[in-house]
């Protein structure tokens, strides 16, 4: 079976010529594991981090050796009476067609309600992200003016939507296109939205400041604007900066940081897998709103692991609306 590996460190921007595809020879499960056929395969924006021989929250992708990721895929063979042969299960051997797990780090999936998919964005790590950041993180109130940046993402549809469903009274998202925003108006119920191509978000986004909470997931220029038009005790959920993941050089700002003194911001960055207390509640409470059409979640699907690696490159153009996924 195929696999795709780190081959060279990018710097900057990554290149193809970064990742090479190695052909590997499974063989049966031992005592206790299990032979999993991948059918969808997750590309996120963090992996770039993990690009980095730098020091982080989690370790860098060794080079040589095959990268991993959220995935989803079936029981082929199984050393396990816990999980059998037929079984979709969640695990984190991805950017591969095949694996072979040790049973207790594969995880079975209910698939009879939703797709299997769904585990790897609304009802998964992404999922969970928005929810942690609105709830724990920005600690967002009932009524309050919530502002999402990369709000057509997989993180940013869930964080939008979620807002509401949490009580926010209104709802503005930022994302890179028109067909982008009007997604979020017209089928997300976004109050408004605005494209950052247009023009300066502190502008677009002067109509509908202040801001109560920013969830961030874009950094730059779009937390500068938040900063400049947060609510007095205003709080930034700091989740994420992709227009930074690729810079060679730290960026200059954000400026407009006296603020966070007076108007008593609480600007605070989270790690999702630091909140998995969270996630029965989260889990319950989304696949409900999943369940009932409240909670909606669009997918753009590469088919072909051969393409896995532009799928990945291009998540950092705005190719995806919604989950990024590749079915191998
Ligand atoms: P998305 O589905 O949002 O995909 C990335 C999107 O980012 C693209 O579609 C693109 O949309 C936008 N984008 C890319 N480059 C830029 C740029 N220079 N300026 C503005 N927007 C840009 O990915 P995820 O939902 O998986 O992740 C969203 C964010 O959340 C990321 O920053 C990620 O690192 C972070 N994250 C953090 C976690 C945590 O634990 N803290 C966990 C999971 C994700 P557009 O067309 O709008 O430009």
């Amino acid at each position: 079976t195929q696999e795709i590996q780190l081959v060279s460190r990018p710097h900057g921007t990554p290149t193809p010529e970064n990742f090479g595809t190695v052909t590997t020879e499974l063989p049966d499960p031992g005592p206790g594991q299990v032979l999993v056929r991948n059918t969808v395969l997750s590309v996120d924006p963090y992996m770039r981090g993990r690009m980095n021989d730098t020091k982080s929250y989690v370790p860098p992708f060794p080079l040589g050796e095959t990268l991993d990721g959220g995935a989803i895929g079936v029981v082929e063979a199984s050393g396990a009476d816990s999980v059998p042969v037929g079984a979709t299960v969640q695990h984190m051997a991805g950017w591969r067609e095949a694996a072979l797990l040790p049973a207790d780090q594969v995880r079975v999936v209910d698939t009879s309600r939703v797709p299997d998919s769904a585990y790897l964005g609304v009802l998964g790590m992404p999922g969970l992200t928005a929810y942690v950041g609105l709830t724990r993180i920005a600690q967002l109130a009932e009524g309050e003016t919530v502002f999402v940046s990369g709000a057509a993402g997989a993180v940013g549809s869930a964080a939008g939507q979620m807002a509401h469903l949490l009580g926010a009274g209104k709802v503005v998202g930022s994302a890179g296109s028109a067909d982008k925003v009007s997604w979020l108006v017209d089928d997300l119920g976004f109050d408004a939205a605005l494209n950052y191509r247009d023009g300066s978000v502190r502008k677009q986004l002067e109509p509908h400041a202040p801001v109560d909470v920013y969830f961030d997931n874009v950094g730059g220029e779009h937390l500068e604007a938040a900063l400049f038009h947060m609510a007095d005790f205003g709080r930034i959920a700091a989740c994420g900066a992709i227009s930074d993941y690729n810079a060679t050089q730290a960026p200059a700002g954000p400026r407009f940081l006296t603020n966070v003194v007076t108007r008593r911001l609480t600007l605070r960055g989270f790690i999702v897998s630091e909140h998995g207390d969270l996630a029965g509640e989260f889990y319950r409470q989304a696949g409900a709103w999943v369940a009932e059409g409240k909670l909606q979640a669009r997918e753009t699907v590469v088919e072909g692991l051969d393409h896995m690696v532009e799928a990945f490159l291009s998540l950092f153009e705005g190719a995806n609306t919604g989950k990024m996924l590749v079915r191998p």
